[in-house]
């Protein structure tokens, strides 16, 4: 087993695992955030593409599945293993991430901002067009055998629509990877599956230096709501288009209802969003909300995924609520909101998940006094504030609620998909509550079992 990615970072998932003649690939996700890790997206696979039988997918976010499209590029012609919702999922975010890619690639050469000359995206929709069809459907706990002794199951991960643990059987032993693992208290998402026993397990480490604060994300966002509307200010939330958007619809759907926030007028603006908006509202018997709170959650927001469209709402003087991404200003529209009101003081800027490190959004989080974007410098102004109690994954606590179904202790427990203190953190959490002997994955590096 190598890691080849979300090792001592979150990005970049990625896990090369063989056995007998089989070569597979647990995600292959794109390395986002500080340049050196996104140098990476650039490197070459470091396993022989060509020999790979199959890939296994835990989820749609770009960082599980952003590099899919290179894998093809570079000759990979088997399977992708997902479940239904994340093929739907992850077609919408492969094709949104290169046509970002795309048009940051052709700004770049036409206002003459890159250090490559030209700038090149990673792939094109021409490269997703040929990844998609290799997605094969596989249900929740249904076995896929893909040699003689190595099969494997996805369970409900609980973590975005769709999501799944993956549940490896090869020969005698069981391997766990955990994915992304949702929390136990979403108002949203059905909790992760538990398990009674793994040989080996690989964890996500997110979230594994904190806890999660008790207050409750609804009354968060109620407060910095009206505080901004109180200054006649604007509402600029950078959001994940999956999982994030459709969780602060409802949020502010429900505030709205309860009268607890003026009727302020509510946008999504991103064409992917609105997509995933669509399939969220069409798989509803994967959440938790039922028919009358998607009604109100349709009531509340105006959908927008249409270029001129968007272009009116950003230039209108009206105070408003804009979602928009990306949820860590790494790309995407809600650049040019920030472009227009960063230097505003009275209007907020509401940081929404997990910023990772070398993002812009981790910069405004750590509260620098300027961002660079579009190739030029702008001073920070507006309100930021941040939302941590909005996370899809669980947390410290979370975590040993998640291992408390085990029976035994599994031989090789892997720590990845976490920041190297999250990842410290977590190992003496695991060693001092469970007495368990956890490793921290290091990249490039082969495991045997
Ligand atoms: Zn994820």
């Amino acid at each position: 087993m190598k890691f080849c990615g979300g090792a001592e970072t979150v990005t970049g998932s990625c896990i090369y695992v063989t056995y007998g003649a089989n070569r597979i690939l647990i995600d292959c996700g794109m390395f986002q955030g500080l340049k050196a890790l996104r140098l990476l997206n650039r490197e070459p696979f470091p396993f022989p593409v060509d020999e790979l039988t199959d890939v296994v997918l835990t989820h749609a976010h770009l960082d599980h599945c952003g590099r899919l499209p290179l894998l093809i590029k570079s000759g990979f012609s088997g399977r992708i293993h997902l479940t239904q919702l994340t093929a739907d999922l992850a077609s919408i975010i492969l094709r949104d991430s290169a046509k970002i890619q795309e048009e940051e690639a052709d700004r770049a050469n036409r206002e003459g901002y890159s250090k490559h000359n030209p700038a090149k995206p990673l792939y094109d929709l021409g490269d997703v067009d040929n990844t998609i069809p290799m997605f094969h459907q596989v249900d929740y706990n249904s076995t896929v055998v893909l040699s003689k002794d190595l099969k494997f199951k996805l369970h409900n991960a609980g973590h975005i629509l769709g999501a799944a643990i993956v549940e490896l059987e090869a020969g005698e032993k069981k391997l766990v990877f955990s994915g992304d693992l949702g929390r136990f208290d979403s108002e949203i998402m059905h909790p992760p599956k538990k398990f009674k026993h793994a040989d080996v397990m690989v964890l996500e480490s997110t979230y594994g230096d904190l806890n999660h604060p008790a207050v409750k994300p609804v009354d968060e966002l109620e407060k910095v709501i009206n505080e901004t509307f109180e200054r006649d200010g604007n509402l600029i939330i950078p959001s994940f288009a999956v999982e994030r958007a459709q969780e602060l619809i409802y949020f502010i759907s429900r505030l709205k209802r309860e009268n607890r926030i003026p009727d302020i007028p509510t946008y999504l603006d991103s064409p992917m969003g609105v997509d995933a908006t669509n399939v969220f509202y069409s798989y509803s018997h994967l959440h938790r909300l039922d028919n009358a709170d998607l009604a109100h959650m349709q009531d509340c927001v105006t959908l927008i995924k249409d270029y001129y469209r968007s272009q009116t709402l950003l230039h209108s003087k009206q105070p408003k609520i804009v979602l928009a991404g990306s949820g860590m200003l790494t790309g995407g529209r809600v650049l040019h909101y920030l472009e227009r009101h960063i230097g505003n003081p009275n209007d907020t800027i509401l940081l929404a998940g997990f910023q990772a490190a070398g993002t812009r959004g981790r910069d405004l989080a750590a509260g620098k006094k300027e961002l660079k974007f579009f190739g030029a410098k702008y001073a920070v102004k507006a309100q930021i504030k941040s939302l941590q109690v909005l996370s899809a994954h669980v947390d410290a606590a979370g975590t040993l609620e998640w291992l408390s179904g085990l029976r035994k202790k599994p031989q090789h427990v892997f720590l990845n998909h976490g920041e190297p203190e999250a990842l410290k953190s977590l190992q003496n959490l695991l060693a001092d509550k469970l007495q368990m002997n956890a490793e921290i994955s290091k990249y490039g590096l082969t495991y045997t079992i």
